[in-house]
């Protein structure tokens, strides 16, 4: 590069800079510019174009403006109107100030020029920022269109670097700071660079502005659209005479789920189906499908909560007053409701109730939720086989409902009630889905707070309600459920437990039932034991508590038509109330008998007696068993066969009993499918009594699974079954030694009736059951 020092006049630009191969015009007013002009006209029409840093000054002085410029050749010169005089120049050489010689009546400065270097460098390093730069500029057109697309082709027939930097420059708006640091890079190289952090820079910020300008014409386009679409359907409405307005209505369920305090996804969901209903025609179908949902979501205890009641004496009292006797259950619930005192937040274990059917568990669960002050709602989960009746169906269903979690929930009114699954060892399950699975996330604390039912497809929070249970019987309660839960036990009640039972709760309460007073009836505790022995056979007090409401029905109508003032009901009068007796004891039952053995059973309904009867006939040895007998009964029965064949000389039976006689077990009594080795011993008794001819003592009842060699095992269900034994009068039973333990939970009252014997091995079982004179 070849530097000339030169003395040049000079005009200060305003807001305008000139690089070298710029052809441009502008108009010059200021009396200095005016002055520098025509000296360089007398001289070679050179000049030398500088930019002032500040636009607004009128006067500058040389501090003012930049000391790089451009030396330019003036082209042209027009006198306008006024003083103004338009020139047109173009750019030769970039210059710097060294002095400044003069500054009136015009500037004149000496400059050191640099002359423009024309070589074309074949330096890699140059051709490339050369070709990376034109790419931007080309990017810079096509993202802004603020240059005619024809100065690219000008444009790509530059080969030397500094030149290409200077012609892209004037085709791009740029700041004065960035043309003037464009200006001042000497270095072709240096100045491509900077251009090409500049380009990418102004491209960044195009994109972003065209961004804006998009978002802002994507609103307006969609504002309007929505606007005709809406007055479209308007229009169409009017038309169809349907122009009468849902806004109101829509605004009223917003207002009102605005009002409730439910999730916010909820509520959103819940008010964009109301915007949904604005756009609907009144007559379509769908708008009842969407109010239904609406009316559910509005109804639903979102943000309802009753306040617990933390007084264990209290909720003593309220247990006591619901309940007789139970001392152990209810003992167990003030623990369970202490410790939720204790620990608010904790996620208690679930109670389960088990116990056969009418002893007080459905209300003895309506008890806990009086004595904790909260609502209470149950469903029966018996025969449930369908997910979809928990969870709900979808709303594309035609008359969907939410599921019966969420309907219970409605119905309680509270986010807390106590909620009671009754019999969820009834649950089914098939191929409708899992209920079972769906049951087990209502009752897991982890995922409860976000129960999702398909008609309300939103979650609702079951976290603060309080979960009870109630089963007969645990043996068919799935697994992980079962897990989840503290089961308390409820056996059932003895005869004079029911007498009191009876006298205080179940009386008083069908008496208020039918309208009767205290002195209307007198109901004698001989006549409540006679219902008891001679209309019922239950473990728990159902059917009692109906023949009660029988005879209060009855006795009302008496007092009606008769208009007596009191009636006494007692042992002899009461078939005219309820009709013969039911279950009279049969005596003949329990008379010594051969091949009749009485045992005992655990069923689902509470303890039961069984009888056992065997025949033998001549045959080949066959066993046939009869009367609803399970897979595991069988094979005790089988098991008993066998020991007996290995017994047959001690017991002075004949050796080939098994292969000349056929023997036929059968279990009489109802249909009731039973199950299960405990009738073990009973079922030896009866064959050996049968083959041996003895009888067996009608007097005692027994239970017990058998080995092979005649050893006898424990069994379950004793309270049951021996409260079972009680109320048919049996005076003996025979229990497996290893149930001795279980004896502490039988009423010291029926301890006191029968007398226990508890046994090791099948021969004392036959000791103690046969009739000893005959032996
Ligand atoms: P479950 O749910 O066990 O089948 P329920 O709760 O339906 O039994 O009870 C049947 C009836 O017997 C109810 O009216 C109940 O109040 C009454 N009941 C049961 N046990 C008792 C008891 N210990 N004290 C008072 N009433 C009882």
């Amino acid at each position: 590069m070849k530097n000339n020092k030169r003395t040049i006049p000079l005009i200060p630009l305003r807001g305008l800079s000139i690089f070298p191969y710029m052809v441009i015009h502008f108009d010059v007013g200021r009396n200095k510019s005016v002055n520098a002009l025509e000296e360089a006209m007398v001289n070679d029409s050179m000049i030398f174009l500088t930019s002032q840093k500040e636009v607004r000054i009128d006067m500058p002085t040389p501090d003012d403006f930049y000391e790089v410029g451009t030396v330019c050749k003036i082209k042209q010169m027009l006198k306008l109107p006024g003083d103004t005089i338009r020139v047109l120049v173009e750019g030769i050489n970039r210059g710097k100030i060294r002095n400044v010689i003069q500054e009136e009546p015009y500037f004149e400065v000496e400059i050191e020029e640099y002359v423009y270097d024309k070589t074309i460098d074949d330096d890699k390093e140059i051709k490339a920022i050369m070709r990376m730069v034109v790419d931007s500029f080309e990017e810079y057109i096509s993202a802004g269109n603020k240059v005619s697309s024809d100065v690219l082709i000008s444009i790509s027939e530059i080969n030397e670097p500094g030149r290409l930097a200077d012609v892209i420059s004037s085709y791009i708006q740029l700041d004065q700071e960035d043309k003037q640091k464009i200006l001042e890079a000497f270095n072709p190289y240096e100045r491509l660079e900077i251009l090409h952090v500049i380009l990418k820079e102004e491209i960044e910020v195009l994109e972003i502005e065209e961004e804006i300008n998009n978002r802002v014409k994507n609103q307006i386009n969609k504002v309007q659209k929505e606007y005709y679409l809406k007055e479209q359907i308007k229009a169409i409405q009017k038309e169809l005479g349907e122009d009468k307005d849902l806004g109101a209505e829509v605004d009223k369920y917003i207002e009102k789920i605005e009002k409730i305090d439910m999730p916010e996804e909820v509520k959103e969901k819940s008010k964009k189906e109301a915007e949904r209903l604005r756009r609907m025609s009144p007559s379509s179908a769908e708008t009842g499908i969407i109010r239904n949902y609406l009316e559910w979501i509005i109804e639903l205890p979102w943000d309802i909560e009753t306040k617990d009641r933390h007084d264990i004496k209290k909720s003593r009292d309220i247990l006591d007053e619901d309940h007789y006797g139970l001392k152990d259950v209810k003992e167990r619930i003030l623990e369970y409701l202490a410790i939720r005192k204790l620990a608010k937040n904790m996620k208690g274990p679930i109670l389960c109730l088990v116990g056969p059917p009418g002893v007080g568990k459905t209300s003895i669960a309506k008890s806990i939720a009086r004595a904790l002050n909260r609502k209470f709602v149950r469903m029966s989960l018996g025969g449930v086989r369908d997910e979809a009746e928990i969870r709900g169906h979808r709303r594309t269903y035609v008359g969907a409902i939410p599921g019966r979690i969420v309907s219970s929930m409605k119905k309680a009114g509270s986010k807390n009630p106590v909620f009671l699954f009754d019999e969820i060892d009834k649950l089914n399950s098939d191929f409708r889905g899992d209920p079972a699975s769906a049951l087990l996330e209502v009752l897991d604390p982890e995922q409860n707070n976000t129960f999702t039912d398909h008609f309300l497809e939103a979650p609702f929070d079951l976290s603060k309600v309080m979960f009870i249970t109630t089963a007969n019987s645990l043996n068919s309660i799935p697994r992980p459920l079962l897990d989840r839960m503290e089961t308390i036990r409820i056996s059932g009640y003895t005869e004079a437990e029911k007498v009191e039972i009876a006298r205080r709760y179940l009386i008083p309460k069908q008496r208020k039932e039918h309208g009767l007073k205290e002195n209307n009836i007198s109901l004698s505790d001989n006549t409540i034991r006679k219902i008891i022995n001679d209309y019922t056979r239950e473990a728990g007090v159902r059917d009692l508590e109906r023949n009660i409401a029988n005879v209060m029905r009855k006795v009302a109508k008496r007092i009606v038509e008769d208009k007596v003032e009191k009636v006494r009901v007692n042992t002899r009068t009461l078939s005219n109330y309820l009709g013969i007796a039911k279950f009279t004891r049969s005596e003949t039952d329990r008379e010594n008998q051969v091949g009749l053995a009485t045992g005992l059973a655990w069923t689902v309904v509470g303890g039961e007696t069984l009888s056992i009867e065997v025949t033998p006939m001549p045959g080949k040895g066959k066993l046939q068993l009869t009367g609803k007998l399970g897979d595991v009964m069988k094979e005790s029965a089988m098991t008993g066969i066998s020991y007996i064949r290995s017994k047959t000389e001690e017991l002075g039976i004949d050796e080939e009993f098994h292969i000349n006689r056929d023997i036929h077990i059968h279990v009489p009594e109802g249909a009731i499918p039973k199950d299960g080795p405990s009738a073990g011993i009973t079922m030896v008794t009866a064959v050996v009594s049968a083959l041996t001819n003895i009888p067996v003592n009608g007097d005692v009842a027994m239970t017990g699974e058998i080995t092979l060699r005649g050893r006898v095992l424990p069994i379950g269900g004793v309270k049951e079954k021996v409260l079972a034994a009680n109320r048919l009068g049996i005076k003996k039973v025979l229990l497996p030694w290893d149930n001795k333990k279980d004896m502490d939970e039988i009423p010291d009252k029926v301890k006191r009736n029968i007398k226990f014997v508890f046994v090791k091995t099948m021969d004392e079982v036959l000791d103690h059951s046969l009739v000893k004179e005959k032996k």
